[in-house]
């Protein structure tokens, strides 16, 4: 049952970048129209699908979510990294509606269409490196990871994967088997897929002492070679910046030690940028911050404004390897996710917004290390660009404190700002705004931000 007083009357139904730019609360969060389509959700939606914060949206654009209740909430999720380029922005909106207008699906595998093509060339010239590139088209992050393995597979005529601690690679059966953390993602769901290996992986935070990169990788490295043996090895896939497992940025060196390691041994090298690409972090991909150009390079979430749309870009020879029919997927590159992607790639080069992320990383990080300095419990500032994160923990420790994390999230939730938490152990705090966000939003969210940890 659809009925029109689920949302109220004087709420927008049109969202974009004109939408007021304003944290604006009307009713208690959730209000009382979120709390109706709750319950209703409750008996028709199945229960292992969570939501972090249970208002229903109307509209969104810039940096804001307007809810059915007609409260405005400052963004810094971004749908999980997805709508850097704002919710329904201008360029996304136009080349979609046109592309419906057209066709909505073909298939490419049956009578193909530019805008895939397009997609493939716009990404082989993004992605690092000046080599000979090609691509193809998926739905979801966890799609493209299992073709890249795929196609290392092939290429290499080896079976086994490493991966590293703490990595998060998708749901499917293999992206569970690669990804680290049991609680939620795993629990339950095995036998998982084989000849998935896990390698330690580089987090300056918590390293027992100093451990330069070149000194983990060496780290990794020894595992791989006694563990699993390069000449098994068909590819390492590893996330430039961990996303679901903390925001972490490993030690300087760390990934072109591992980089190096993989090209001497004829190992394929992926980055699974997903949620670290496309202007994310201040650049194109997350890689190009080490100089490291990867083999192959996952991309997804923040490339098509929200549509569903993913892709493994790389060497040419290597992504050829693959036999005719090899690859693909009934709605791999749908051509309105095409079109969507186009507009969100336009948007990022005509807006700068590796730029617009830079900025927010400066603006953000100034104020975060400002409060660190006041509060003992924020452990770490850190991330790259527009993806930040403090890990909390117990004051003069390292020891998680994933309560706090919670709480401050929820305080932050009752006052307008929508937050997230990751981390192996759900003590951090991340934040990735839109790109589009405007200062004064950024501002007024770490004021919230600093309210709410004063206050416990
Ligand atoms: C989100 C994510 C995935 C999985 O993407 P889905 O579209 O949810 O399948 C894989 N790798 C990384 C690094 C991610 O952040």
């Amino acid at each position: 049952m659809t009925t029109d007083s689920a949302v109220a009357p004087t709420v927008p139904r049109t969202g974009g970048p004109d939408l007021p730019q304003e944290r604006r609360l009307v009713t208690e969060i959730p209000g009382p129209r979120s709390r109706e389509l709750h319950a209703r959700r409750q008996a028709a939606v199945a229960a292992g699908v969570g939501s972090t914060l249970p208002v229903y949206v109307a509209a969104a654009g810039g940096g804001v979510v307007v809810d059915v209740d007609g409260n405005s909430l400052i963004d810094l999720a971004s749908g999980i990294a997805v709508t850097g380029v704002g919710n329904s922005a201008p360029e996304v909106v136009t080349r979609v509606t046109e592309q419906v207008a057209a066709y909505t699906h073909t298939c490419f595998m049956v009578a193909p269409y530019e805008g895939y093509v397009e997609v493939c060339e716009k990404l082989a010239e993004l992605t690092p490196g000046d080599h000979a590139k090609k691509a193809a088209l998926f739905n979801s992050g966890a799609e493209a990871v299992e073709n890249a393995v795929k196609v290392a597979r092939a290429a290499t005529g080896r079976d086994a994967v490493v991966v590293f601690d703490h990595a998060y690679h998708g749901r499917t059966n293999l992206t569970m088997a690669m990804t680290s953390k049991n609680m939620p993602y795993k629990h339950g769901f095995g036998p998982f897929a084989g000849e998935v290996y896990r390698a330690p992986m580089s987090y300056p935070f918590r390293e027992a002492s100093q451990v330069t990169g070149a000194q983990a990788a060496a780290r990794a490295i020894d595992v791989i070679e006694k563990q699993v043996g390069a000449d098994n090895l068909a590819c390492v896939v590893i996330e430039p910046v961990l996303g679901e497992g903390g925001f972490v940025v490993p030690a300087e060196g760390f990934l072109p030690a591992v980089a190096a390691w993989c090209r001497e041994n004829g190992v394929v090298f992926v980055a699974d940028e997903i949620q670290s690409g496309m202007c994310r972090t201040g650049t194109w991909f997350a890689s190009e911050h080490e100089g490291v150009v990867p083999d192959l390079v996952t991309v997804a979430k923040g490339v098509a404004g929200g549509f569903p749309l993913a892709a493994v870009v790389g060497r040419a020879e290597l992504m050829d390897a693959v036999h005719g029919g090899g690859l693909g997927g009934t709605y791999g590159g749908n051509p309105v996710a095409c079109a969507a992607a186009l507009g969100a790639i336009a948007t990022m080069e005509q807006l700068d917004l590796r730029a617009a992320a830079r900025h927010i990383e400066e603006l953000m990080t100034t104020r975060l290390r400002a409060l660190a300095a006041d509060v003992p419990a924020i452990g770490e500032v850190r991330g790259r660009g527009a993806m930040l994160a403090i890990e909390l923990v117990r004051p003069g420790t390292t020891e998680p404190d994933a309560a706090l994390a919670g709480r401050l999230a929820a305080g932050c939730h009752q006052r307008g700002v929508l937050t997230l938490t990751c981390g192996t152990y759900g003590n951090v705090l991340r934040f990735l705004p839109p790109l589009v966000m405007p200062d004064h939003l950024l501002h007024e969210a770490l004021d919230v931000l600093e309210e709410v940890l004063r206050t416990l």
